[in-house]
């Protein structure tokens, strides 16, 4: 194993000699470090297995790892762990692995040990794991999580390996985090191709539930293509999953997705692969990576989070497609490129984006009506309850300024401004509201 214990304390022989290594000394200057500081304690019979409490013995090795071993090569549940554990590191994950675990080992130490929980390297788990994960968490009340951060290529052998760990940990009741190396990301401008086990690893985070209203309230009110900005394609259902690509630093990169399909006027299907990337991907520093809520017992990136700007940015984007759609030009040049397609796509999507835009062309110029009054009386109370939910953030207060400055001038003039009819909708969006008079 790369731990042993000296009195008590960790000894990382491996992360020690990576340190040491990174500060640029040679291989031969690392040796004879680690020997002037370890071999004395080594040959005393010091060092003690920190599963099984046994004496073990310092090996330096250039080429593979260095760790401590048993007397006479005997093993216990930590051997035995750390033994599979290595070979499948080794045959499938690269260079990157070993510091990236090291960093993320660290970091949930940093960040967990002061809520009570203990985080060990997955193989110093005292019993045998056919799959051993990098990290384990183990809280108080028992409850265990386990980290892997995956660098490995896209194998089948290392696909299956993973599906099955997957399964593995979920069957003993583990709560498991995959987190992907940034190169195993896959962007086809706003879609994402996720690999078998990346998928696979969707169904073990929690949903994004906030995000899934959201979305079904945006495809009622805009259509699948619009939201893909896509015709040839449809959302598969309205599931919104989470994943995490992380670099060796771990800086993380999170994506809100979901699975999408060719249209029903296609014959041909694509992979179920294919997953349609849902506002803005999110930027999280290392620092706020592990940083976790006791207690709703999540990591603070697993928190509902709407950001009203990513929806405003999200919902103009939509809007402008759809007027660049229903350009009198672009729907000649349209009828002539895809005229095998076109009267299966007029019934599917063009009628309904003209009877859209003309529906929304409607209600954003509203002129003094008489159900104006009414509607602005609408206004007023999706407003209140903005300024009482938890989602008034300082954006939704500007939003707010600017909509009771046109309320004001409604008041004046009787015309209702654009600005404040897009407001109005991105306040309902959150408050789960839709305007019925
Ligand atoms: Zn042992």
């Amino acid at each position: 194993m790369e731990i042993a214990l000296l009195r008590n304390e960790p000894i990382n022989i491996e992360a020690e000699r990576r340190h040491l290594e990174d500060e640029g000394y040679s291989w031969t200057e690392v040796k004879s470090q680690l020997e002037s500081t370890y071999r004395e304690y080594s040959k005393k019979e010091i060092f003690r297995c920190s599963c099984c409490n046994s004496p073990t013995f310092l090996v330096l090795n250039e080429d593979r790892s260095s760790y401590f071993r048993h007397k006479n090569n005997t093993e216990c549940a930590g051997t035995r762990n750390y033994k599979r554990y290595v070979e499948h590191t080794n045959r499938f994950e690269n260079a990157k692995h070993k510091t990236g675990k090291i960093v993320m080992i660290d970091q949930l130490k940093a960040n967990l040990t002061p809520h009570g929980a203990s985080v060990i390297a997955g193989y110093m788990l005292k019993q045998d794991l056919k799959f051993v994960p990098d990290c384990i968490i183990i809280w108080p009340d028992n409850e265990i999580y386990s980290f892997d951060y995956i660098t490995g290529t896209k194998s089948k052998a290392y696909q299956t390996y993973l599906i099955n760990k997957m399964q593995a940990y979920n069957e003993h009741g583990i709560k498991s985090y995959f987190l992907f190396d940034n190169d195993l990301r896959t962007i086809h401008g706003n879609t994402l191709a996720v690999s078998h086990a990346e998928k696979a690893s969707l169904t073990l985070h929690e949903r994004d539930k906030e995000w899934e209203e959201i979305l079904t309230d945006l495809v009622t009110r805009y259509g699948h293509d619009a939201v893909l900005q896509n015709m040839n394609l449809e959302l598969a259902d309205l599931n919104v999953n989470r994943i995490m690509y992380v670099s060796e630093n771990f800086d993380g990169t999170l994506y809100k997705i979901c699975l999408i399909k060719s249209a029903p006027y296609y014959n041909r299907e694509i992979p179920d692969q294919w997953y349609f990337i849902l506002g803005k991907p999110k930027g999280i520093a290392f620092q706020s990576m592990f940083s976790f809520e006791r207690e709703v017992r999540k990591f603070h990136w697993e928190l509902p989070n709407i950001e009203p700007e990513e929806l405003t940015s999200f919902t103009a984007k939509m809007e402008l497609w759809i007027n660049e759609q229903s350009q009198p030009e672009e729907q000649e040049a349209f009828t002539v490129d895809q005229t095998a397609h076109s009267e299966k796509l007029q019934e599917n999507t063009w009628i309904k984006h003209l009877n859209h835009f003309k529906q929304t062309t409607e209600t954003t110029k509203i002129t003094t009506s008489p159900d104006t009054s009414e509607r602005i009386e609408y206004y007023k109370l999706v407003m209140n309850r903005m300024k009482e939910s938890p989602y008034y953030s300082p954006e939704f207060q500007k939003r707010m300024t600017e909509c009771e400055e046109d309320i004001q001038r409604w008041e004046l003039n009787g015309i209702v401004e654009d600005r404040l009819v897009g407001a109005i909708r991105m306040m309902e969006i959150p408050l789960k509201l839709n305007m019925k008079v």
